[in-house]
Protein backbone atom coordinates (compact mmCIF):
# COMPACT_ATOMS: atom_id res chain seq x y z
CA UNK A 1 0.00 0.00 0.00
CA UNK A 2 0.98 3.35 -1.31
CA UNK A 3 1.66 5.81 2.94
CA UNK A 4 2.43 8.80 1.36
CA UNK A 5 0.12 11.34 2.05
CA UNK A 6 -1.40 12.86 -1.25
CA UNK A 7 -3.94 15.45 -2.27
CA UNK A 8 -6.24 14.09 -3.95
CA UNK A 9 -9.23 16.80 -4.77
CA UNK A 10 -13.28 15.41 -5.61
CA UNK A 11 -12.68 17.54 -9.27
CA UNK A 12 -10.03 19.72 -10.86
CA UNK A 13 -10.98 22.50 -13.09
CA UNK A 14 -7.20 24.22 -12.80
CA UNK A 15 -5.60 20.73 -13.98
CA UNK A 16 -7.96 20.67 -16.90
CA UNK A 17 -7.04 24.06 -17.70
CA UNK A 18 -3.49 23.57 -17.50
CA UNK A 19 -3.82 21.25 -20.51
CA UNK A 20 -5.81 23.31 -22.50
CA UNK A 21 -4.45 26.69 -21.86
CA UNK A 22 -2.55 27.69 -24.94
CA UNK A 23 -6.03 27.15 -26.94
CA UNK A 24 -8.03 28.02 -24.22
CA UNK A 25 -6.19 31.45 -23.98
CA UNK A 26 -6.40 32.23 -27.40
CA UNK A 27 -10.15 31.74 -27.75
CA UNK A 28 -10.67 34.10 -25.36
CA UNK A 29 -8.75 36.92 -26.51
CA UNK A 30 -10.33 36.16 -29.84
CA UNK A 31 -13.62 37.18 -28.30
CA UNK A 32 -12.02 40.32 -26.31
CA UNK A 33 -10.61 41.38 -29.81
CA UNK A 34 -13.56 40.51 -31.47
CA UNK A 35 -15.90 43.59 -29.19
CA UNK A 36 -18.33 41.16 -29.31
CA UNK A 37 -20.09 39.46 -26.66
CA UNK A 38 -23.79 37.90 -26.67
CA UNK A 39 -25.36 35.89 -29.57
CA UNK A 40 -22.45 35.71 -32.38
CA UNK A 41 -20.07 33.71 -34.07
CA UNK A 42 -18.77 31.68 -31.21
CA UNK A 43 -22.40 31.19 -30.31
CA UNK A 44 -23.44 29.89 -33.55
CA UNK A 45 -20.00 28.14 -33.71
CA UNK A 46 -20.67 26.23 -30.84
CA UNK A 47 -24.36 25.32 -31.44
CA UNK A 48 -23.56 23.58 -35.11
CA UNK A 49 -20.78 21.58 -33.45
CA UNK A 50 -22.59 20.61 -30.23
CA UNK A 51 -25.89 19.72 -32.17
CA UNK A 52 -23.37 17.75 -34.64
CA UNK A 53 -21.75 16.09 -31.47
CA UNK A 54 -24.74 14.92 -30.13
CA UNK A 55 -26.12 13.83 -33.61
CA UNK A 56 -29.13 16.13 -33.37
CA UNK A 57 -30.50 18.40 -35.97
CA UNK A 58 -30.19 21.56 -33.32
CA UNK A 59 -28.56 23.05 -30.33
CA UNK A 60 -29.55 26.18 -28.84
CA UNK A 61 -26.97 27.92 -26.45
CA UNK A 62 -28.76 28.98 -22.92
CA UNK A 63 -27.67 30.56 -19.72
CA UNK A 64 -27.84 27.24 -17.81
CA UNK A 65 -28.85 23.90 -17.47
CA UNK A 66 -31.49 24.80 -15.61
CA UNK A 67 -32.66 27.10 -17.99
CA UNK A 68 -31.85 24.94 -20.61
CA UNK A 69 -34.56 22.80 -19.08
CA UNK A 70 -37.29 25.57 -17.93
CA UNK A 71 -37.23 26.58 -22.08
CA UNK A 72 -37.12 23.09 -23.12
CA UNK A 73 -40.15 22.48 -20.85
CA UNK A 74 -41.82 25.59 -21.60
CA UNK A 75 -41.24 25.01 -25.54
CA UNK A 76 -43.90 22.05 -25.04
CA UNK A 77 -46.10 24.35 -23.50
CA UNK A 78 -45.64 23.47 -19.53
CA UNK A 79 -47.11 25.61 -17.43
CA UNK A 80 -49.97 25.98 -14.47
CA UNK A 81 -52.17 22.58 -13.90
CA UNK A 82 -49.69 20.64 -15.24
CA UNK A 83 -47.59 17.61 -14.11
CA UNK A 84 -43.42 16.49 -15.42
CA UNK A 85 -42.94 13.69 -14.10
CA UNK A 86 -38.80 13.22 -12.87
CA UNK A 87 -36.78 11.72 -10.35
CA UNK A 88 -36.42 12.83 -6.91
CA UNK A 89 -32.74 11.85 -6.37
CA UNK A 90 -31.23 14.86 -8.93
CA UNK A 91 -30.11 18.19 -8.93
CA UNK A 92 -32.78 20.39 -7.16
CA UNK A 93 -32.53 22.63 -10.17
CA UNK A 94 -33.72 19.97 -12.72
CA UNK A 95 -37.05 19.91 -10.51
CA UNK A 96 -36.92 23.75 -10.24
CA UNK A 97 -36.93 23.57 -13.84
CA UNK A 98 -40.55 22.51 -13.69
CA UNK A 99 -41.76 24.42 -10.66
CA UNK A 100 -40.17 27.92 -12.43
CA UNK A 101 -42.46 27.00 -15.13
CA UNK A 102 -46.04 26.99 -12.72
CA UNK A 103 -46.05 23.02 -13.52
CA UNK A 104 -45.88 20.38 -10.58
CA UNK A 105 -43.17 17.78 -10.10
CA UNK A 106 -44.10 14.18 -9.70
CA UNK A 107 -41.19 12.04 -8.66
CA UNK A 108 -40.83 8.22 -9.91
CA UNK A 109 -38.01 6.14 -7.57
CA UNK A 110 -34.77 5.04 -9.16
CA UNK A 111 -33.22 1.66 -9.59
CA UNK A 112 -31.02 1.02 -6.76
CA UNK A 113 -28.33 -0.45 -9.02
CA UNK A 114 -28.26 2.83 -11.19
CA UNK A 115 -29.19 5.47 -9.56
CA UNK A 116 -31.63 6.29 -12.87
CA UNK A 117 -35.55 6.30 -13.07
CA UNK A 118 -37.13 2.93 -12.87
CA UNK A 119 -39.01 2.78 -15.57
CA UNK A 120 -41.16 0.08 -14.19
CA UNK A 121 -42.56 2.98 -11.62
CA UNK A 122 -43.29 4.82 -14.20
CA UNK A 123 -46.94 4.31 -16.00
CA UNK A 124 -48.34 4.60 -12.75
CA UNK A 125 -47.53 8.22 -11.70
CA UNK A 126 -48.80 9.20 -15.52
CA UNK A 127 -52.13 11.26 -14.98
CA UNK A 128 -54.53 13.07 -17.25
CA UNK A 129 -52.32 16.24 -16.07
CA UNK A 130 -48.97 14.76 -16.86
CA UNK A 131 -47.49 17.07 -20.19
CA UNK A 132 -44.10 15.94 -20.29
CA UNK A 133 -41.51 13.25 -18.65
CA UNK A 134 -38.00 13.94 -17.83
CA UNK A 135 -35.84 11.38 -17.01
CA UNK A 136 -32.50 12.63 -15.71
CA UNK A 137 -29.40 10.82 -16.99
CA UNK A 138 -27.21 10.81 -13.57
CA UNK A 139 -23.64 10.29 -12.80
CA UNK A 140 -23.47 10.24 -16.48
CA UNK A 141 -25.26 6.84 -17.61
CA UNK A 142 -28.13 7.24 -19.44
CA UNK A 143 -31.46 6.21 -18.11
CA UNK A 144 -33.63 3.04 -19.35
CA UNK A 145 -34.33 5.40 -22.41
CA UNK A 146 -36.43 2.27 -24.37
CA UNK A 147 -38.55 1.39 -22.05
CA UNK A 148 -39.16 5.25 -20.84
CA UNK A 149 -39.80 5.84 -24.50
CA UNK A 150 -41.95 3.13 -25.40
CA UNK A 151 -44.40 4.28 -22.36
CA UNK A 152 -44.42 7.66 -23.07
CA UNK A 153 -45.21 7.10 -26.50
CA UNK A 154 -48.04 4.93 -25.47
CA UNK A 155 -49.31 7.92 -23.62
CA UNK A 156 -48.35 10.57 -26.57
CA UNK A 157 -46.14 12.31 -23.58
CA UNK A 158 -43.17 14.34 -24.58
CA UNK A 159 -39.62 12.75 -23.13
CA UNK A 160 -37.12 15.76 -22.16
CA UNK A 161 -33.45 14.63 -21.31
CA UNK A 162 -31.81 15.63 -18.53
CA UNK A 163 -28.54 15.43 -19.98
CA UNK A 164 -26.49 17.86 -17.74
CA UNK A 165 -24.16 15.20 -16.05
CA UNK A 166 -23.86 13.06 -19.08
CA UNK A 167 -22.37 15.22 -22.53
CA UNK A 168 -21.34 12.09 -25.18
CA UNK A 169 -23.14 9.24 -23.40
CA UNK A 170 -24.56 6.65 -25.68
CA UNK A 171 -28.06 4.71 -25.18
CA UNK A 172 -28.02 2.09 -28.11
CA UNK A 173 -25.41 3.77 -29.78
CA UNK A 174 -27.31 7.29 -29.96
CA UNK A 175 -26.14 10.13 -28.22
CA UNK A 176 -28.36 11.35 -25.31
CA UNK A 177 -29.96 15.03 -26.18
CA UNK A 178 -30.95 12.88 -29.71
CA UNK A 179 -33.11 10.56 -28.19
CA UNK A 180 -36.16 12.20 -26.63
CA UNK A 181 -38.43 15.07 -27.84
CA UNK A 182 -35.99 17.74 -26.71
CA UNK A 183 -33.00 17.70 -24.36
CA UNK A 184 -31.59 20.54 -21.58
CA UNK A 185 -27.17 19.78 -20.85
CA UNK A 186 -25.86 22.00 -18.19
CA UNK A 187 -22.06 23.13 -18.84
CA UNK A 188 -21.44 24.33 -15.63
CA UNK A 189 -17.98 23.83 -14.70
CA UNK A 190 -17.53 21.01 -13.11
CA UNK A 191 -19.73 18.92 -15.20
CA UNK A 192 -18.32 16.54 -18.19
CA UNK A 193 -18.35 19.41 -20.49
CA UNK A 194 -17.52 22.69 -18.59
CA UNK A 195 -17.48 26.46 -19.33
CA UNK A 196 -15.57 29.20 -17.75
CA UNK A 197 -18.67 29.90 -15.70
CA UNK A 198 -22.25 29.19 -16.24
CA UNK A 199 -24.00 27.84 -19.36
CA UNK A 200 -26.28 25.24 -20.89
CA UNK A 201 -27.59 24.12 -23.93
CA UNK A 202 -31.26 22.61 -25.62
CA UNK A 203 -30.89 20.01 -28.19
CA UNK A 204 -33.68 18.66 -30.50
CA UNK A 205 -34.35 17.17 -33.51
CA UNK A 206 -37.62 19.29 -34.01
CA UNK A 207 -37.18 22.49 -35.96
CA UNK A 208 -40.12 24.22 -34.45
CA UNK A 209 -39.01 23.42 -30.84
CA UNK A 210 -35.82 24.37 -31.63
CA UNK A 211 -37.31 27.81 -32.96
CA UNK A 212 -39.15 28.74 -30.12
CA UNK A 213 -36.50 28.14 -27.67
CA UNK A 214 -34.26 30.46 -29.51
CA UNK A 215 -36.98 33.25 -29.34
CA UNK A 216 -37.91 32.33 -25.41
CA UNK A 217 -33.53 32.33 -24.61
CA UNK A 218 -34.10 36.41 -26.32
CA UNK A 219 -36.97 37.66 -24.65
CA UNK A 220 -39.40 36.10 -27.09
CA UNK A 221 -37.95 38.36 -30.12
CA UNK A 222 -38.57 37.04 -33.84
CA UNK A 223 -36.34 39.97 -34.64
CA UNK A 224 -34.96 42.82 -33.32
CA UNK A 225 -37.68 44.42 -31.24
CA UNK A 226 -40.28 41.76 -32.15
CA UNK A 227 -41.34 40.47 -29.01
CA UNK A 228 -43.65 37.90 -30.23
CA UNK A 229 -44.11 35.79 -27.13
CA UNK A 230 -42.91 36.03 -23.37
CA UNK A 231 -38.87 35.12 -23.26
CA UNK A 232 -36.42 35.17 -20.92
CA UNK A 233 -32.99 36.60 -21.01
CA UNK A 234 -30.94 33.44 -21.08
CA UNK A 235 -28.12 33.53 -23.32
CA UNK A 236 -24.87 31.65 -23.25
CA UNK A 237 -22.14 34.14 -24.00
CA UNK A 238 -19.42 34.37 -26.83
CA UNK A 239 -16.65 33.89 -23.97
CA UNK A 240 -18.40 30.76 -22.71
CA UNK A 241 -19.30 29.60 -26.37
CA UNK A 242 -15.31 29.71 -27.48
CA UNK A 243 -14.34 28.17 -24.36
CA UNK A 244 -17.12 25.26 -24.92
CA UNK A 245 -15.57 24.73 -28.08
CA UNK A 246 -12.21 24.42 -27.36
CA UNK A 247 -13.17 21.71 -24.76
CA UNK A 248 -15.51 20.21 -27.01
CA UNK A 249 -12.66 19.19 -29.67
CA UNK A 250 -11.37 16.89 -26.40
CA UNK A 251 -14.32 15.49 -24.90
CA UNK A 252 -14.36 11.70 -26.12
CA UNK A 253 -10.68 11.31 -25.05
CA UNK A 254 -11.36 13.06 -21.71
CA UNK A 255 -14.63 10.72 -21.50
CA UNK A 256 -12.57 7.61 -22.33
CA UNK A 257 -9.98 8.80 -19.39
CA UNK A 258 -12.57 9.12 -17.42
CA UNK A 259 -14.35 5.31 -18.62
CA UNK A 260 -11.02 3.92 -18.08
CA UNK A 261 -10.59 4.93 -14.61
CA UNK A 262 -14.04 4.19 -13.29
CA UNK A 263 -13.22 0.06 -14.44
CA UNK A 264 -9.68 0.75 -12.81
CA UNK A 265 -11.60 1.87 -9.39
CA UNK A 266 -14.22 -1.16 -10.51
CA UNK A 267 -11.29 -4.33 -10.46
CA UNK A 268 -9.87 -2.42 -7.45
CA UNK A 269 -12.93 -2.46 -5.10
CA UNK A 270 -14.54 -5.44 -6.28
CA UNK A 271 -15.22 -6.92 -3.10
CA UNK A 272 -14.87 -4.18 -0.40
CA UNK A 273 -17.05 -3.17 1.78
CA UNK A 274 -18.58 -0.62 -0.71
CA UNK A 275 -21.32 -1.09 -3.15
CA UNK A 276 -20.41 -0.25 -6.71
CA UNK A 277 -22.17 1.44 -9.59
CA UNK A 278 -23.95 -0.65 -11.74
CA UNK A 279 -23.05 -0.22 -15.47
CA UNK A 280 -26.10 -0.74 -17.27
CA UNK A 281 -26.40 -3.97 -18.84
CA UNK A 282 -27.45 -3.98 -22.59
CA UNK A 283 -26.52 -0.55 -23.55
CA UNK A 284 -22.97 0.10 -25.06
CA UNK A 285 -20.42 -0.68 -22.50
CA UNK A 286 -18.82 2.55 -23.99
CA UNK A 287 -22.35 4.45 -23.18
CA UNK A 288 -21.40 5.29 -19.83
CA UNK A 289 -19.71 8.86 -19.49
CA UNK A 290 -18.66 8.90 -15.65
CA UNK A 291 -19.54 12.10 -14.42
CA UNK A 292 -19.40 10.74 -10.98
CA UNK A 293 -18.07 7.72 -9.82
CA UNK A 294 -20.50 6.84 -6.81
CA UNK A 295 -20.77 3.89 -4.89
CA UNK A 296 -22.78 3.46 -1.44
CA UNK A 297 -21.59 2.57 1.86
CA UNK A 298 -23.78 2.45 5.14
CA UNK A 299 -21.44 4.21 6.99
CA UNK A 300 -20.85 6.44 3.99
CA UNK A 301 -20.36 9.68 6.51
CA UNK A 302 -17.57 8.08 8.73
CA UNK A 303 -16.33 7.04 5.29
CA UNK A 304 -15.83 9.93 3.91
CA UNK A 305 -14.09 11.70 7.53
CA UNK A 306 -11.69 8.77 7.26
CA UNK A 307 -10.59 9.22 3.54
CA UNK A 308 -10.60 12.99 4.11
CA UNK A 309 -7.98 12.49 6.81
CA UNK A 310 -6.24 10.38 3.95
CA UNK A 311 -5.84 14.17 2.20
CA UNK A 312 -8.78 12.25 -0.28
CA UNK A 313 -11.83 14.37 -1.33
CA UNK A 314 -15.54 12.95 -1.98
CA UNK A 315 -19.29 14.55 -2.15
CA UNK A 316 -22.13 13.36 -1.75
CA UNK A 317 -24.59 13.35 -4.82
CA UNK A 318 -26.84 13.99 -2.98
CA UNK A 319 -27.95 14.24 0.27
CA UNK A 320 -31.82 14.49 0.69
CA UNK A 321 -34.18 13.11 -2.08
CA UNK A 322 -35.76 16.41 -3.36
CA UNK A 323 -39.24 15.26 -1.97
CA UNK A 324 -37.65 15.56 1.85
CA UNK A 325 -35.65 19.34 0.90
CA UNK A 326 -37.79 22.16 2.67
CA UNK A 327 -38.22 23.74 -0.71
CA UNK A 328 -40.43 20.75 -2.07
CA UNK A 329 -42.67 20.66 1.38
CA UNK A 330 -45.58 21.87 -0.41
CA UNK A 331 -46.13 18.33 -2.15
CA UNK A 332 -46.64 17.20 1.19
CA UNK A 333 -44.86 13.95 0.57
CA UNK A 334 -42.73 12.30 3.81
CA UNK A 335 -40.03 9.88 4.78
CA UNK A 336 -40.41 6.41 2.68
CA UNK A 337 -42.33 7.99 0.11
CA UNK A 338 -39.48 7.07 -2.55
CA UNK A 339 -37.13 4.45 -0.40
CA UNK A 340 -34.79 3.88 -2.74
CA UNK A 341 -33.94 7.38 -3.65
CA UNK A 342 -33.82 7.83 0.37
CA UNK A 343 -31.39 5.21 0.49
CA UNK A 344 -28.82 6.52 -1.80
CA UNK A 345 -29.04 9.90 -0.39
CA UNK A 346 -27.78 7.93 2.82
CA UNK A 347 -25.40 6.23 1.13
CA UNK A 348 -23.82 7.29 -1.88
CA UNK A 349 -20.36 8.74 -1.50
CA UNK A 350 -18.74 10.04 -5.45
CA UNK A 351 -14.62 9.47 -5.16
CA UNK A 352 -12.44 11.75 -7.15
CA UNK A 353 -12.96 11.27 -10.90
CA UNK A 354 -11.42 13.60 -13.46
CA UNK A 355 -9.61 12.94 -16.64
CA UNK A 356 -6.68 14.38 -15.08
CA UNK A 357 -6.83 11.84 -12.43
CA UNK A 358 -3.69 8.82 -12.77
CA UNK A 359 -4.41 5.49 -12.21
CA UNK A 360 -1.67 5.70 -9.13
CA UNK A 361 -4.47 8.47 -7.76
CA UNK A 362 -6.88 5.91 -8.21
CA UNK A 363 -5.04 2.75 -6.23
CA UNK A 364 -4.48 5.29 -3.48
CA UNK A 365 -8.04 6.12 -3.15
CA UNK A 366 -8.98 2.30 -3.64
CA UNK A 367 -6.64 1.55 -0.98
CA UNK A 368 -7.87 3.40 1.55
CA UNK A 369 -11.29 2.47 0.81
CA UNK A 370 -10.38 -1.17 1.46
CA UNK A 371 -8.17 -0.31 4.40
CA UNK A 372 -11.50 1.55 6.28
CA UNK A 373 -13.24 -0.79 8.53
CA UNK A 374 -16.18 1.10 9.00
C1 LIG B 1 -26.00 20.59 -13.11
C2 LIG B 1 -27.35 20.03 -13.25
C3 LIG B 1 -28.48 20.82 -13.55
C4 LIG B 1 -28.44 22.31 -13.54
O1 LIG B 1 -27.50 22.88 -14.39
P1 LIG B 1 -26.96 24.36 -14.07
O2 LIG B 1 -26.11 24.66 -15.26
O3 LIG B 1 -26.19 24.29 -12.82
O4 LIG B 1 -28.15 25.24 -13.99
C5 LIG B 1 -29.68 20.17 -13.78
N1 LIG B 1 -29.80 18.84 -13.70
C6 LIG B 1 -28.75 18.05 -13.38
C7 LIG B 1 -28.94 16.58 -13.31
C8 LIG B 1 -27.50 18.62 -13.12
O5 LIG B 1 -26.48 17.83 -12.79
Amino acid sequence: MDTTLRAIPIASAAAQYATIKDETDAAVHRVLDSGWFILGAEVEAFEREFAAYCGVAHAVGVGNGTDALMLALKALDVGPGDEVITVPMTAAFGAFAITMNGATPVFVDIEPGTANMDATLLEQAITPRTKAIMPVHLYGQAADLGAIMAIAARHGIPVVEDAAQAHGALYDGKRVGSIGAIAGFSFYPSKNLGAAGDGGAVTTNDAALAEKVRMLRNGGQRGKYEHVIQGVNSRLDEMQAAVLRVKLAHLDAWNSARRRLAHRYDELLAGSSVELPEERHGAAPEGHVWHLFAVRHPHRDALAAYLKERGIGTAVHYPAALHLQPAFASLGLGVGAYPVAERQAREELSLPLYPELTTEDVAYVADAVRAFEG
